[in-house]
Parts: C-alpha cells; structure tokens; sequence
C-alpha cells in the first residue's frame, strides 16, 4: 500500500424569531418571503433578527435553548447560480444551472431519533442537546419541516464511476437545506441523506436504509475524532418507512426501513460539481463554480491572481494527498472512490461500504460490490491521481496552455506529496523522531510481515505503543498481547525487532514514557470495525439503539483506553463471524 520498494522485494502502497415553515406550505411556493424574507439582509452584516437571536440565546452560554431560533440561509448560493428553471422532482436531464429547487419527502412516522453528536449540535449548531429531544428537532431533522430560512437544494453533479464517465448523477437522495453560520463564524451547510427524490434520483427511490445511515453516522463522526478530514454527522432518525433493498444484488429483495442523516460539511462540492459542467460545455458556470468555491473556501487564493485556477488545483493536489495518507494511517478504505464522492475541499464525504481494515491486507476490498478490487485500500492513492486528472480535464476550459502544462507539472508531484505524507505518518505511528536513511525499509519491513501473518492494522500500532523497549523483547508480555504474538510469528521478527529497538536507541534522551505517548496519541485504540457496526446495526433494526449510542461515545475518544468499549471487545480480535460480513453499495 504505502508505495515502498522494499529491500525484501515488496511493493508497498504504502442557524429572529419566524413562523415555522411546515413542508405543505412551503410546497405551495418556494418563493414565499415568510420562509426567507430574513435571507434578503446581506449575510457579512449581522441584521436586527441576527442580533435578536443572538439576545434570545442563554447568556452564559450563547447556546439556543431551541430550533425556534435556528436559522439556515441559501442566500449566497442562490444569489451565486442561476437555478435550475424546471420546477418539481421528477427525475430528468438538468442543465445551465448548479442547483435544483427540491423539497424533502418527510420520511412516515413514527419517527425517532436514533442517535445525535452533541460535539456538532452543540459546537457547530450552537444547540443545547436538550433541544434535540423536541418534536421540532425529529421534523427538522427528518425533511418534515423546514427549518427558517432554508430552500432545499439539490446539487448536479457528475461523475467518472468506477473509471467511466457516468453523466449526471448529482443529490439523488440528498437535500441541502442551506448554510448556517455559527457563533464562531464558521458557515456549514446542512444537509439531509435519504431525504427523498430530486430531479437527480435516476432510477433510485431517494432513501437511505438504517443500516447504511448508522455506518455513516458513526463513520463519519469516527473520522473525526480520529483526525482526518470529513463530513460530519449531527443525528441519525429512523421511521417505520419500508424501503426495499437487494442488498446484494442476487435478486433477494428485502424489506428494510427508512433513515434520514442531517449531515454537515463547509462545503459539499466534489469533483464530479466541475466534471459536468466542461463536459457539458457549460464553460461559464464552471468559471463561476470555481471564482466561488475559490472565494469561499481557499481564503489564501486571491480572487485577482491570474493563476488562481492553477493555484486551486495545487492546494487540491496536495491536500487530496494528504487526506488519502490519512486514510491510509487509520486503515481506512471509503470503499467508491468515484470523482463525484472527491470532495473539493478534500474532506471524506459519502459514506457508502467503506471499511477499516483488521488485517493488514493491501489488497483489502470493503465493498462486495466491487469486483476488480477498483478501490482495494492499497489503490487508493493511485485512484486519488486518476481522480486529480479527471479534475485536471474538468478545469481545461479556464486554464491557458501554459497553465495546463503547470498543471501537469504540479499533478507529477502527486506521488512524491502522497509518499512523504504517509512515510511521515507511519514514522508516527512507529515513534520515530527524526530521519534516518533507511526508515521506509524498517516501515515497509513491518508492513510486510504485518501481511504475511496478517496481524491486526490497528492493534499492532496501538500495541507497540503500549509496551517498554525491554517489554518488547520479553516474548512473555508480546505472547500477551494479540496482535504482537500474530507478528512475532513471523520468521524475520526478531530481525526486524533489533533494527527497531536500535532505531530507537539512537533517539537521545528520548524515553519509553515520552515515545509511548506520542504513539497512543497517532495510534487508536478503537476503530469502526465492520463487525462492531454490523452488531450495533442488527440491534438499530430493532430499535435499540444503545450500541449505537456506545460505538459514538467511545470512538469520540479513539486514542483512550477506556473500560467500556474493553468489556465490549472493541480492542480484542474481530470474532469469527466478522470474516464472513459483507458490504455492499447497496444502501
Ligand atoms: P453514491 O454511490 O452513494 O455516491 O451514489 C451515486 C449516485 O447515486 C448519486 O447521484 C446518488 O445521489 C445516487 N443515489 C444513490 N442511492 C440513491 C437512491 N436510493 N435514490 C436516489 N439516488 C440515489
Ligand atoms: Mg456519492
């Protein structure tokens, strides 16, 4: 996986006070100023109504005691794009436009809230979680009310699917409900997954299962607290809504139940928002995508620079590097690597069938779906180049021939950006400090007898990290601990095992306490396993969400032991049944 040659041989890559807007009169006109009349006060300046909510809030903490108060905005991009000009959901054909006026289908009851993140409802919503607990939260939560402020959007977009162009696929099943600015000042959009049909829904019937939300609810906010990049999920509802799945595609039609993610995200453009645009010779909407993006989100790229293409496609290079190195540090496969799950901002978005590894495997496949192995974990960086190029394609028609050839030049350094990142991380992950000429063969060394006796990706870091130098030479503590005894198994341990400890020696006054902090704070401890969803999916399914609830709270804290994710296994070996788990696209 981490691209090494090693000497062994091996390749390696390595939200004023408004009337609430109930769905049914919202139906009526999408126009009508009591759903967004506050929209037309510009957004740079705090208005009356602002300055009241701001009032409204509990003074000592300027948290909202409830969503009376919560507003979203979809001024800036409404003002920014034209619109489409069809109005309704039916599915079709969209042009000259960015976003489509789509209103949620609410999800049947009876509805319950599954699962919230009090860290987003109370740092990125400036809500108190008791507000959570209303009736007012499930509906604006769950497509049955819109929240103030809010003209859900529908994104198009398109996409390279599995390597081929696919056209328009856009928010099938995804409504934005608009941007809300906090007390930080941050601005996040909100969306909901599962929200029901837009013009983009093809053949799909714009739901979302609980099992597929659950994973991304708890995926995603996992990601977080490990340190890489993401989306971000606020709750999780579930409904009695039957929605049939074939959940492997062998013709074996289920029937499942509905669930709404309200997820979040600076930004929730992707590559495939760009792909579509010069694909549909629509050079003019694709300059105005970029000038915003560009001015929203790149703040270090200046809006005069007449290189201010280039210059994006370089931060989104590196940094699209960067987060695949991430990926790659937790053992982190997202499973469909399409160009229209690549976020622009280079967050992970789109939680489908990814996966964390248990064994290290290069080879790992998370979704079943995937045949060829197209998004193996060890593809990944690679695919990140592919997607880069389709990105470079998609900019073609704003970059002069210079600029495109320094295009080029800056998509070369990919692997060089890609390779650094992850050799960095891995020396992380294996205490090491400073540089020495023959790390990467002591990196690659490990990973390949990780994968010859398939030791555990995330124990076996997290192990190293738990033990002394002299501990580790002692075969009756690594006899003890699970993932060290799979790879002391290997014949070349022990060789591998000096050169580490040597390696180690030479770190100065560096000491065992000091060097097994750092690695607990870069190596989890507990991991979204496919098995620990799966187990608190099978109990969502009957409405007991308490695992769900308990996978939350001990992956918000991923780098800490901590009793009760011990007693659950989360840090022991996957049980048997977790090999034969699939995962599918389906979702
Ligand atoms: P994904 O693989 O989840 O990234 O989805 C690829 C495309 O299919 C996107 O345009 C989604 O909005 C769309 N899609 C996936 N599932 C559904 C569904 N159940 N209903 C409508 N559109 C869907
Ligand atoms: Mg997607």
């Amino acid at each position: 996986m981490f691209r090494i040659v090693c000497a062994m041989g091996a390749v390696l890559l390595t939200s004023m006070v408004k009337p609430v807007c109930l769905q049914e009169e919202f139906c009526q006109s999408v126009n009508n100023a009591d759903c967004h009349s506050h929209d037309t006060d510009s957004n740079r300046q705090p208005s009356p109504h602002i300055l009241q909510t701001y009032l409204n809030r509990s003074s000592d903490t300027h948290m909202l005691h409830d969503l009376d108060n919560f507003e979203v905005s979809c001024k800036k991009l409404i003002e920014a794009f034209q619109l489409d000009k069809v109005p309704g959901n039916f599915v079709r054909t969209v042009k000259n436009c960015i976003f489509s006026k789509s209103l949620p289908t609410p999800l049947k009851g009876p509805l319950r809230l599954a699962a919230i993140s009090e860290d987003v409802i109370e740092n990125i919503l400036d809500l108190e979680v008791a507000s959570t607990q209303s009736d007012d939260f499930l509906h604006y939560a769950s497509g049955g009310r819109l929240l103030p402020g809010s003209v859900p959007l529908a994104h198009r977009y398109g996409g390279h699917q599995f390597g081929y162009w696919a056209g328009q696929l856009g928010d099938g099943r995804a409504h934005l409900l608009g941007q809300h600015t906090n007390r930080k000042g941050e601005i996040w959009e909100l969306q909901l997954k599962g929200s029901g049909k837009t013009p983009y829904s093809r053949s799909g019937d714009g739901r979302a299962v609980i099992r597929s939300s659950v994973r991304e609810f708890l995926g995603s906010e996992a990601m977080h607290s490990l340190g890489v990049p993401t989306s971000r999920a606020a709750s999780l509802i579930v409904s009695d809504e039957p929605v049939l799945r074939d959940p492997f595609y062998n013709g074996n039609v289920k029937k499942e139940r509905g669930a709404i993610v309200l997820r979040l995200a600076k930004s929730w453009f992707r590559i495939g928002s760009l792909e579509i645009l010069a694909r549909s010779g629509e050079p003019d909407l694709l300059r105005n995508l970029l000038n915003f993006v560009i001015e929203e989100q790149f703040p270090s790229i200046s809006s005069e620079d007449p290189d201010k293409y280039l210059v994006f496609y370089d931060t989104v290079v590196n940094e699209t590097a960067h987060l695949i190195a991430q990926w790659m540090s937790v053992g982190f496969a997202h499973g469909v690597c399409n160009t229209d799950n690549f976020s622009l901002l280079s967050i992970t978005i789109d939680y489908g069938p990814f996966g964390f590894m248990d064994s290290y495997d290069p080879n790992f496949v998370p979704n079943t779906s995937d045949d060829e192995g197209r998004y193996s974990i060890g593809a990944q960086a690679n695919v990140g180049l592919f997607n880069l190029e389709r990105l470079l394609e998609a900019l073609r028609p704003v970059l002069t021939p210079e600029q495109q050839q320094g295009a080029k030049q800056v998509l070369k350094g990919y692997g060089d950006i890609y390779h650094t990142r992850a050799q960095q991380l891995l020396k992380g992950k294996l205490g090491l400090l400073g540089e020495e000429e023959d790390d990467e063969y002591l990196i690659a060394f490990l990973l390949k007898m990780m994968e010859d006796t398939r030791s555990d990706f995330t124990m076996t870091f997290r192990q190293l990290s738990e033990v002394t130098v002299q501990q580790l030479h002692n075969t009756e503590v690594t006899k003890e601990l699970w993932a060290l005894r799979d790879l002391s198994s290997h014949k070349l341990y022990a060789e591998w095992l000096g050169l580490y400890v040597q390696r180690l020696a030479r770190q100065g006054d560096d000491t065992d306490e000091d060097r097994q902090r750092r690695m607990r704070n870069v190596n989890p401890r507990y991991v979204l396993r496919n098995w620990m969803a799966e187990s608190a999916i099978r109990k969502a399914d009957v409405d007991d969400f308490s695992e769900v609830e308990l996978l939350h709270h001990i992956l918000t804290r991923p780098y800490l032991t901590q009793d009760a994710a011990e007693k659950a296994g989360y840090a022991a070996r996957p049980p048997r049944w977790a090999q034969r788990l699939k995962v599918s696209c389906s979702s």
